[in-house]
């Protein structure tokens, strides 16, 4: 054959083997196009807008607030205050959106906030019986508070904790990040420690808080995210026939002033167990002494403000709790990479904080859910560390999902 012919017939072999290979081109170019598309799709986040304004001054800087939609219409607002979550519009069974968690109107009331009303708390959550521990065998005491139930003590990261601090904030993709630094010797913790704090949202109605931090000296690392939940909708009701389900076998026991024994409790046969779903209701008006140890109001029974035991528990995301209200329907599933959430049913709660559209934040008008390490680990060697070592990056994520039933 000529060599002429000889490419006449490779052009016609390739042009058939085209005219074959075009449908899986064509799919094949699809896919490529669509991969973007694929990964935001999984990654849940494609169509959510952020938005900010600025919200009110504190000392002459800005206070900006972030507000975090999707296509679905689930919209959170954050503000660099004190890194405040500021609400959830989520929808009911009947597609009506409302706001699910408690807080204020304005800046300015989170700036005066009295309770920890969606706040940042930090550096270490909870309480640290006398502030005082050890590390490396160094003496190290924290701030303590000077009245209230945990006089003596330290609790949620001292007088000025992370949710009186404004944050350094920005827009990234799907959320808002914001830092804080904590100087070496603020509210007496040791090291200059590097705080963040993400939050997204995407398509799938789960909101992510993501905490973050380093530090250039060990030092005691507990975040939280205190969100007062509740799911009525526009704190329409108490959150009393909101029923909690928590993957815990174990309680943190307490003594007197709330820090832990050292001790776990079994939860089997109290009112402690929520490993199927219970009604708040009927566990905050059951006999325990573990109760009784948080009256609050209520000085007869107590209430919840205890840490459950996760069950399953190994530092990696894991759905661990579940809230529902009947009546609307809403569910909040709740993922960790924490060891523990501490339960907070507004035991204190006696209408003198004014909240959102004038409505007072009376007995039980939230639950706190806060995932965290368990309250004075730095003196309890059988929790599990929540000392951050020079090096090392302290990394825990939390997922609010939002869905609803019938
Ligand atoms: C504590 C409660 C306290 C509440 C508001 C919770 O995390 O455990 O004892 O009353 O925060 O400060």
């Amino acid at each position: 054959m000529k060599h002429s012919t000889l490419l006449i017939h490779a052009y016609f072999r390739f042009n058939r083997l085209g005219i074959l290979l075009r449908p899986f081109l064509f799919i094949g170019s699809c896919c490529l196009l669509c991969l973007p598309a694929l990964l935001n799709a999984q990654e849940g986040e494609s169509n959510v807008v952020v938005t900010q304004e600025v919200w009110g001054q504190y000392e002459g800087e800005e206070i900006k607030r972030f507000t975090l939609s999707n296509q679905y219409g689930m919209r959170v607002s954050v503000t660099n205050w004190g890194a405040y979550v500021t609400s959830i519009v989520v929808p009911d069974k009947q597609g009506a959106f409302e706001d699910v968690v408690l807080g204020y109107d304005s800046a300015d009331e989170y700036v005066h906030d009295c309770c920890y009303n969606g706040a940042t708390v930090g550096r270490f959550a909870n309480r640290i019986a006398g502030g005082h521990f050890r590390i490396d065998g160094k003496p190290v005491q924290l701030s303590v508070k000077r009245d209230g139930g945990n006089k003596g003590n330290h609790a949620h990261g001292g007088e000025v904790g992370f949710n009186k601090k404004l944050w350094h904030a920005r827009q990234v993709r799907g959320g808002v990040e914001m830092r804080y630094l904590s100087l070496d010797g603020e509210e007496g913790y040791p090291g200059n420690a590097n705080v963040t704090v993400l939050y997204r949202l995407n398509a799938n109605n789960e909101f992510t808080v993501s905490f973050s931090a380093t530090s250039d000296k060990t030092t005691p690392v507990n975040l939280i995210s205190h969100i007062y939940f509740n799911l009525t909708g526009n704190q329409k009701r108490d959150i009393e026939q909101h029923k909690l389900r928590v993957d815990a076998s174990d309680l943190v026991q307490v003594k007197k002033g709330l820090l832990p024994t050292g001790k776990l409790m079994r939860v089997e046969g109290t009112p402690f167990d929520l490993t199927i779903a219970a009604t708040l209701h009927e566990r905050l008006t059951s006999e325990h002494e573990q109760l009784k140890l948080a009256s609050g109001q209520d000085k007869t029974h107590g209430g919840f403000d205890h840490t459950w035991v996760f069950n399953r528990y190994d530092g990696k995301l894991q759905h661990q709790l579940q809230l529902y209200e009947p009546d609307s329907g809403r569910v909040l599933d709740i993922l960790t990479t924490q060891p523990g959430v501490h339960v907070y049913t507004g035991n204190f709660m006696n209408g003198s904080a004014i909240g959102k559209q004038g409505k007072a934040m009376t007995f039980r008008s939230g639950v706190a859910l806060e995932t965290q390490h368990f309250a004075d680990s730095v003196n309890q060697p059988q929790f599990p560390s929540t000392l951050l070592r020079p090096g090392e990056t302290y990394s825990e994520s939390t997922v609010y999902r939002f869905g609803s039933r019938q």
